[in-house]
């Protein structure tokens, strides 16, 4: 059916709309650009309309409407998503949810939230009320939204500790809206979180969040300065590894990353040093001196809580995850990157820095998982054509690496390459009509798709 989006847009008059041009189109776009493949595909997609709901009733409400008119919903929370999740491929409504920002509830180790709350603000008062944090949140603290996090994030600072969003206890409860002529309120926990949870907003819209927390404390934030990578590497698998030192981040930047791009760390090392990128807490800094002075390298070159640099560099966190490929980018707009996971075995991440050494620059990011750790990489690639970066990611999984391609725009082959039948399973059921983000989930559109080429939906806007 086409849709019909003067009469959605008249049916919804009454709850705030975005009407200038330039802030609908700005509302149509993420980080997508990040990715040149992904540049020359999304750039020209426009919502037709963006509606900014204040609470759960409102986002029932556009949904009814958009339900009944046949318009194409796409969520948006930050908009700092890479790969082009929070992007309209059909067009049709954007729902901008960062006016749905109360937080309901703090209680010991938890707290209920709506969705469009920025992170950091929920943290700041979290300390402020509690003492407590979120156990995890993605770089962009300080832009992204709870609600994003979760339906588009996988990680980040903290998943030194923590682990994944989606491995088990690291959400607790979602409240869920579905896109039906009479959408539904649903609670899901257990199991079913893994319909929703990092399912682009493709099956059900995410109203309220309860997380857990941990205990909030003043992270020492320090870089570490190696020879070489594989010591680098090595330490930072170690400290991860140590069950008594309590860190939150433990990132590797491979030289020249530090010396060509960290503009405010430049002057402290040169372009062959390797730095790793921590964040202790306090009362753990003296087991994690006494574990560094166990390795022959590795110099403490600046700490959060004895500055003595110039320029202050700002949060250690800012440098890590995809921070790292956006300070690149300020120096060298044609660079892009991989997100890679080699497993814990510091041999595999080695093999494929030697292997392409000529291609990229090495960042890791070390994560806890199923009782060890893995090395999380986002290599920063030269400038590279779709054909030359296919043959890269092929040639990463020729070597047993896992790569969740940051160069497409559907959820499968931005993960696993294969049908998540839960999130599938609960599409049929809560997005009849296949509104919801479309084009996003392969397996809805083509079940018998074989990934030998990019994804290309067949409802995507036409380019200009
Ligand atoms: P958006 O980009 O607005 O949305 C993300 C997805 O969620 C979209 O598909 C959107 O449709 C959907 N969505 C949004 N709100 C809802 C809702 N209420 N219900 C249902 N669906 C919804 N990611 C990480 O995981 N870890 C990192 O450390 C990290 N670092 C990054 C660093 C940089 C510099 C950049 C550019 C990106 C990074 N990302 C990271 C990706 C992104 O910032 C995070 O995933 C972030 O949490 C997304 O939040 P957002 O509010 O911006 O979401």
């Amino acid at each position: 059916m086409k849709p019909n989006i003067a009469a959605a847009k008249a049916a919804l008059s009454h709850i705030e709309m975005d009407e200038s041009p330039v802030t609908i189109r700005n509302k149509s776009r993420d980080f997508f650009w990040y990715s040149p493949v992904l540049k020359a595909e999304m750039d020209h997609l426009e919502a037709d309309f963006v509606v900014n709901p204040k609470s759960e009733a409102e986002v029932i409400e556009v949904l009814k409407v958009c339900y009944a008119h046949d318009v194409p919903v796409t969520m948006r929370g930050g908009g700092t998503g890479n790969y082009g999740q929070a992007m309209p491929l059909a067009g049709g409504c954007v729902m901008h949810i960062t006016g749905m920002n109360r937080i309901k509830e703090i209680g010991q180790g938890y707290v209920i939230a709506e969705p469009g709350i920025i992170i950091k603000e929920l943290d700041a008062e979290l300390k402020e009320k509690s003492g407590q944090e979120l156990r995890m949140f993605p770089s962009t603290y300080s832009q992204a939204s709870l609600g994003g996090f979760v339906a588009g994030g996988s990680g980040g600072v903290g998943s030194a500790n923590w682990g994944a969003l989606r491995d088990l206890g690291n959400i607790n409860r979602l409240r869920i809206v579905t896109m039906e002529a009479e959408p539904r309120v649903l609670e899901f926990t257990g199991e079913e979180l893994h319909r929703v949870s990092h399912a682009y907003g493709t099956n059900g819209i995410i109203t309220e969040l309860e997380m857990p927390l941990a205990p909030a404390y003043d992270w020492v934030e320090m870089f570490v300065r190696f020879d070489t990578f594989r010591a680098a590497t090595e330490f930072a698998g170690t400290l991860t590894k140590e069950p008594g030192i309590l860190i939150k981040l433990a990132s590797v930047y491979g030289a020249p990353i530090a010396h060509k791009y960290f503009q405010r760390v430049k002057a402290h090392v040169t372009e062959d040093d390797h730095l790793c990128g921590l964040m202790v807490a306090p009362q753990s800094m003296d087991g994690f001196l006494t574990l560094l002075a166990r390795f022959d390298e590795g110099e403490v070159i600046y700490r959060s809580d004895d500055v003595v640099w110039d320029r202050h560099p700002g949060p250690i966190y800012e440098y890590g995850w995809n921070h790292t490929t956006l300070r690149a980018l300020k120096f060298e707009k044609d660079l892009t990157y991989l997100q890679v996971r080699y497993g814990g075995d510091v041999d595999k991440v080695m093999a494929a820095s030697e292997a392409f050494a000529d291609k990229l620059y090495m960042h890791l990011e070390v994560m806890r998982e199923g009782g060890g750790i893995s090395f999380a990489g986002l290599p920063i690639v030269q400038p590279m054509s779709k054909a030359e970066l296919d043959q890269l990611v092929a040639d990463h999984e020729a070597m047993g690496c896992m790569i969740f391609n940051p160069h497409r725009y559907t959820l499968e082959e931005g993960g696993r390459q294969s049908a998540d039948q839960r999130q599938l399973d609960f599409k049929r059921e809560a997005d009849p009509k296949g509104l919801l983000n479309p084009g996003k989930m392969i397996t809805w559109d083509e079940p018998d798709f074989d990934y030998s080429d990019m994804y290309s939906y067949k409802g995507i806007l036409p380019k200009p």
